[in-house]
Formats: C-alpha cells, structure tokens, sequence
C-alpha cells in the first residue's frame, strides 16, 4: 500500500499542473520587495489620475532615468510623446533593430465622467456640471462619490490652464448627488440597475451662492463663472474648448489587515503602466531594442489618433532607425514590426468570490496566484479576439518559468457571460506576436479598484523577464 501511495503521489507530482499561491512562494525578502514595490506604484497612481497625468509622471521619470527625447538626443534610451495623451520609451538593444523589437503596450486611459463641452447650468439655486461617462463604467458607482476635477482648459488667446482640483487636503471636491432611499422606490429601485441611474442625472454639484444683485439671471451660475474668471481668467466659452475629467478623489490605499492589497482608482490600466515604466527602466543593454508604450483611449475601443489604432508606433519606430543614422523603408519598417515580439499588457478579472457565477473557476484568473496570461480575449465565440499562437504561449511561458515568475492562464469570465477586449489585435495587424498578459482586479472599472501586491510584483517581474529575452537563455 505505501509503495502505491507513493507511486500516486510521484505521478502527482510529475503530471498534474499545481498552481500555487504567491504568497507561498515568497520568501522574507521577497515578500518586503513586493510590498516596496507597491509604495512607488501607489505615488505613480496619485500622480496619474488621467491619461495626461500619467504622460507627464512617465516622461519625468523616463528623463530621470536617462531616456533622451527622441530627435532631441543620444545615447540608447528614448521617448516620444503623443498629443500629452501617449508616451512611448524605447532602449537599443545590442541586435539590429531589423532582428524585431520586443514591446510591452499598456493603457494610461481609465473609466471616468468627462464634463460636457458645455456644461455648467443652474437649477434651484445650485450649480451642476454636466457630464458625458467615458469608457465602461456602472453609472451607480459615480453618484455620492467625493470627485476630484482634472485637465485642461484653453482659453480663446490659446493658453493653457492646467486643471487639478479636489486632490490635495482643504481642496473642495465635487459630487453627483443621489436620491434617498426614502423616495427611490418607483424612480430606482423597482428599475432595471442598468436604468436606475440616467447618464443626464450624473451631474456634478459645483456652487451655490448667488451674484449679489437680485435683478441678474441665474445668479449662481454668474457668481461661478465671476470667481473662475478672477481666479483662473475664464469665461463660459472657455469650456467648450476643454478636456475636464471627474475622478475619484480618494488616494491610493493599503487594503487589508495584513495590508496584502492595493486600492485605488485606476489600476486598469496603470498597474501594468507602472510595471511596465519600471521593467523598461531596467533594461539597461537589452539583446533586443525594448519599447514601452503607453496608449489613450483603451477604453473606448483604441480610437482616435491617440489610441491604438494610430500610426504613433511606426513613427517612433522610424525615430528609432533615425537615431542610428539609417532612414528605413516602408518595407523594412513593415518588416521589422512583423519580426516583433509584444505583450498585451492589460489588467483582467479575478475570481470574485460572490460572483463565482459568472467565472469559470478552472480558466479563470485567481487573487495571487501571478500575473495573468490571457490567450484570447473578446466574446462569445472568440470573436473580436486576437488569439496568440500556442507557439508564441510556449514561449513566454517557457521564460516565465525559467525566470522562476508566478503565472496563471486566464479567459475572462464565463463562455456565455460577456467579455472584452485589449490593445493585442490593434498590434496583432502588424503581424507580431502578441499576447494579453497583466494583473488580475477585483472591482474592476469601478471608482476603487482592488489589486493584489503579490501579483502587481509579479507583474514587473514579468515584464523585466520579457525585457531580458534572449540574455543568456
Ligand atoms: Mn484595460
Ligand atoms: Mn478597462
């Protein structure tokens, strides 16, 4: 009987696959590198609330960190910005350029209220700002939050007014008010959740006192556009002209009695942003030439020229063969991102454990077993979904494995439940080699996000194991 068990157990051990916690693979140190990690993670995230912001903490600590705008200087190490919306960082490899780049592509975008172009009005002696949402979010979450206003406005003589308000403390916040429970019964709760809050009904509480002279038309409103214009030279024209995003207001948090978890707004997608910035930092004499990019408007489907979808890849890219005193072809530049290598680098769904449902526990990613690799992405029958070869898997995992990195595979969610999609097949058209790889959240697309330490750790882990492809293996 024991020579059986033991056989059972051997062959336990040789066959089955056997994830394991992370937690349980750390060590001391480990784990105190994992928490360390999370302290500059959550600065980035209280920097970076939009896309702008995180374009300007990303090129502040690239040139730190020795990176020369592209065109402007020399060396190995590069940047470009995109519009103030996008930022791409590069470092040479010692191969050509020709032999492929390898690329970690994340999103610096996040669900949010915009205001509407024009959008402040008056109603029963209060101000409000319109709002329009941006990307997915559950309207519900966005009413009696305390919102911070961030962006940027131009005035007619084309300056720019940087906008960041309700951040800092004794800052004033805003607020999409929400009914009481008393009197929400017929207008709420016996509605659909999807319906019981109208996006014309998220609008943001912002003053209250009135113009001095009885005689003046909605005198809240002018005594608000008064103080704009003698604090910041505003006038009401000036918003059509704007780009303001409401956020949350809360900073970034520990999360736990043991503090095992980062809460914050915005971890999908600027976890794998800060992962990425941090691994490409690293890379200081890569085999192959590293990209990082950092793209807008994930978030509603890779649009616009600031999105996946533009061309800034290419032009960064011609940049890069610039620098090396070489004026590539557009074959040779076709060439060069179809020999490339690139992780989809996007956050996923943990398994909720009130929502087992709609996960299917086997395939789905788990809190803190490691980052995350999703083959596939999109919906029902895979459809919308860039799909990386079982080649290109067998190979990131066989470097996940050797660098000794925790990783799991994923799908999001259940076959029938939804699903989703990522940069990947806005690369995948260059003929690269892509595959979705980032961090597992709980509560994603809502105001606070939930993220485990041990896998934001093993998220860079990743993404520097990727930077090193080819060094010594
Ligand atoms: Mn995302
Ligand atoms: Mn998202």
């Amino acid at each position: 009987m024991a020579e059986a068990a033991k056989e059972r157990e051997q062959l336990e051990e040789r066959l089955k696959l056997k994830p394991k916690p992370v937690w349980d693979r750390y060590d001391e140190a480990m784990r105190e590198e994992a928490f360390s990690f999370s302290e500059g993670y959550k600065a980035f995230l209280d920097r970076a609330k939009t896309e702008r912001e995180a374009v300007e903490a990303i090129k502040e600590c690239a040139q730190r960190e020795g990176f020369a705008e592209i065109g402007q200087g020399e060396g190995r190490r590069f940047y470009a910005v995109n519009k103030e919306k996008a930022i791409a960082l590069a470092v040479l490899g010692k191969k050509p350029l020709r032999e492929g780049l390898r690329i970690i592509v994340s999103h610096i975008d996040s669900p949010r209220l915009d205001l509407k172009q024009n959008p402040l009005y008056e109603d029963l002696e209060m101000v409000f700002l319109r709002t329009h949402y941006y990307g997915g979010i559950k309207k519900y979450h966005w009413v009696a939050q305390p919102l911070a206003l961030h962006g940027v406005i131009v005035r007619a003589d084309g300056s720019k007014l940087s906008v960041k308000i309700g951040e800092e403390e004794g800052e004033p916040v805003f607020t999409c008010c929400d009914l009481l429970p008393h009197l929400a019964r017929r207008t709420q709760e016996e509605k659909k959740l999807k319906e019981a809050i109208e996006a014309e009904k998220l609008t943001a509480l912002a003053g209250h006192i009135p113009y001095p002279d009885e005689e003046a038309k909605e005198r809240v409103k002018l005594q608000v556009l008064k103080l704009l214009n003698e604090k910041y030279g505003l006038v009401e024209e000036d918003f059509l002209s704007a780009e303001l995003e409401l956020v949350p207001a809360a900073k970034a948090r520990d999360l736990g009695f043991d503090r095992s978890f980062v809460a914050a707004y915005g971890q999908d997608d600027r976890v794998c942003a800060y992962c990425a910035l941090r691994a490409i930092i690293e890379a200081k004499e890569p085999e192959f030439s590293t990209l990082a990019l950092f793209l807008d408007k994930e978030e509603i489907g890779s649009e616009g020229n600031t999105g996946a979808k533009s061309r800034f890849i290419e032009l960064f890219v011609i940049g890069l063969f610039r620098v090396l005193g070489q004026e590539p072809s557009e074959a040779l530049l076709k060439e060069v991102l179809f020999r490339s290598k690139a992780l989809s680098a996007d956050v996923t769904a943990g398994v909720d454990p009130n929502y087992k449902d709609v996960h299917e526990l086997q395939n789905n990613a788990r809190m803190g077993y490691g980052v995350a690799l999703c083959k596939f992405t999109g919906a029902g029958g895979k459809y919308y979904s860039s799909d990386a070869s079982a080649e290109y898997v067998g190979e990131i995992r066989e470097l996940l494995n050797r660098e000794g990195i925790a990783w799991q595979m994923t799908e999001l969610g259940k076959v029938d439940e939804g699903g989703g999609g990522t940069v990947a097949k806005y690369l995948a058209i260059y003929g690269m080699d892509i595959i979705d790889c980032g961090t597992p959240l709980l509560s994603m697309h809502s105001p606070y996000e939930v993220a485990s330490k041990a896998d934001i750790y093993e998220t860079f882990r990743a993404y520097r194991a990727f930077y090193r492809w080819g060094e010594g293996g």
